[in-house]
């Protein structure tokens, strides 16, 4: 196994300007499993409730996730309500029902703890630091949050942000995590919190990757029709720790590239709901629209 990856698998129900979805099939760690599974070999490490159906844990499996650490439990699957307006950028939450993530204990099946990637979906920091403290030295601790756990566990989080190397983050919450209203100032204190990388999730305008000693940009695809941005940032994350792990190259350059396969996935991903076209690409798909990046983002001197 490659990556182990925790976090939420979900009943999704989104509103967007151009369409409904009632409790589909949604979660950070479904939507960044099916993602990175073009990658690497992925383990699921998450909790769902007796009303999961099979099925899905199926569609799971037919990317060749390891599902064994996904437990079905007595009880309701956690469930998430958002909607969209214009704003595409902007997911506003109506309800987050934990439900059988109330108690939830992570245990990591023992085959899963040498994983040398390690992937914190966006869940309870809580739950993050667990699975941390059950794995064994791995090469790269990656982690994601939002702005309920920022507000909610703040110290939580600060304690993990310590243990981890790579924050993968929307832009407002890389500013309330700072409480710093500029994003250049808010990136370099977010670093000073623990993380050596921080990449900022811009929506459709990209993504900016941090370090201390360069900064680097890279534009989402200008997508003609875009239906659900749900779960556009794990897919985003998804592409980039799952090419990290692919080819295990963590110098400068191959994180911009991997950030460049992270804006791939995610535009695959907002091209319908729930994880509909994640699950349903080829290779080519994504050679060809990474191709489509190169072009878009080349220039010469003249
Ligand atoms: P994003 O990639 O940021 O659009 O994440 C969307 C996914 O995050 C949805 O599929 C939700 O089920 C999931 N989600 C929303 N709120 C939470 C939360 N508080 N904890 C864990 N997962 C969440």
């Amino acid at each position: 196994m490659d990556i182990l990856a925790v976090g939420s698998v979900a009943f999704d129900s989104v509103e967007t300007p151009f369409g409904k979805a009632e409790e589909v099939l949604g979660g950070s760690a479904a939507y960044f499993s099916a993602s990175a599974s073009y990658f690497a070999d992925v383990g699921i490490v998450a909790v769902v409730g007796e009303d999961f159906p099979d099925e899905h844990i199926g569609t799971l499996k037919g990317r060749g996730i390891d599902t064994r650490g996904l437990k079905k439990v007595k009880g309701k699957t956690f469930r998430w309500r958002g909607r969209y307006d214009y704003d595409l950028n902007q997911a506003h939450t109506l309800e987050t029902q934990m439900n059988v993530f109330s108690d939830f204990k992570p245990m990591i099946p023992e085959d899963y703890r040498e994983a040398p990637f390690v992937f914190l979906a966006n869940i309870d920091p809580e739950l993050q630091m667990e699975v941390l403290t059950q794995v064994r030295k791995p090469r790269l601790v990656a982690c994601d949050t939002m702005n309920f756990w920022i507000e909610g566990k703040p110290g939580f989080l600060r304690k993990l942000l310590k243990k981890v190397e790579l924050l993968v983050i929307n832009e407002a919450e890389v500013r309330e995590l700072a409480g710093e209203p500029g994003l250049v100032k808010a990136a370099k204190k977010v670093l000073e919190y623990g993380p050596k990388t921080l990449i900022v999730k811009r929506g459709e305008y990209g993504a900016v990757m941090f370090n201390g000693r360069s900064i680097f940009s890279a534009p989402a695809y200008p997508l003609e029709d875009i239906f659900d941005p749900t779960g556009a940032g794990d897919s985003f994350a998804g592409g980039l720790i799952g090419y990290l792990a692919n080819t295990n190259d963590l110098s400068d350059g191959n994180i911009r590239k991997a950030i460049i396969f992270g804006s791939v996935m995610a535009s695959f991903n907002v091209e319908a709901f729930s994880l509909r076209r994640l699950i349903s690409l080829t290779a080519d798909d994504i050679e060809s629209r990474y191709g489509e990046f190169k072009r878009l983002t080349h220039f010469e001197d003249i």
